[in-house]
């Protein structure tokens, strides 16, 4: 497990720094985004999808609980579950997609979900230091060591 710290001091470092691990997917991988409302797992979200080569546009899944990002023959699924008490349903959706190479998983609000998620993921964990700052903790776990490569 490796942890990197990294301060943005707006949207567009935040979306910046995340564009940057979105270019290091290759599918497989499972990233967990953890803040409050409005800390900018939305916008995180943003810059991966970004990264990973999706032209399609990225929203806050919150009331479709998923949403799917194409880059070619590969897939971001956008997860939020937000104010849900279980996961019902969803949580086939998620586990199918889980086994799914040629898919990412992006989690917002993942407590429900966490006995379905594997270790082997990236965490960002994001604050808010003021207005527009915030710091992001990001957690890797060995084997995604080169989802964080090119990150200062
Ligand atoms: P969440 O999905 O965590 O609820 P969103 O990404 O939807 O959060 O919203 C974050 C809000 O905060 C957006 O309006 C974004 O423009 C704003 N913001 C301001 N500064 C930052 C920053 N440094 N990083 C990310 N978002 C920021
Ligand atoms: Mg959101």
């Amino acid at each position: 497990m490796s942890m990197k710290v990294i301060k943005t001091a707006d949207a567009n470092q935040t979306e910046n720094i995340a564009e940057i691990i979105g270019g290091n997917l290759r599918g497989g991988e499972v990233i967990e985004l953890v803040s409050d409302l409005g800390g900018g797992k939305t916008t995180f979200t943003r810059g991966l999808a970004r990264g990973f080569g999706s032209p399609d546009r990225v929203a806050s899944p919150t009331f479709t609980i998923s949403k799917v990002y194409k880059s070619g023959s590969k897939e971001m699924h956008h997860f939020d579950f937000y104010r849900l008490p279980q996961a019902g349903l969803i949580e086939h959706e998620l586990a199918d997609v889980l086994t799914d190479k040629n898919c990412v998983v992006v989690i917002e609000w993942g407590d429900v979900v966490q006995h379905v998620l594997p270790e082997k993921r990236l965490t960002v964990a994001i604050t808010q230091t003021d207005d527009d700052g915030r710091e992001l903790k990001i957690k890797c776990a060995d084997e995604l060591s080169y989802l964080t490569e090119g990150l200062s």
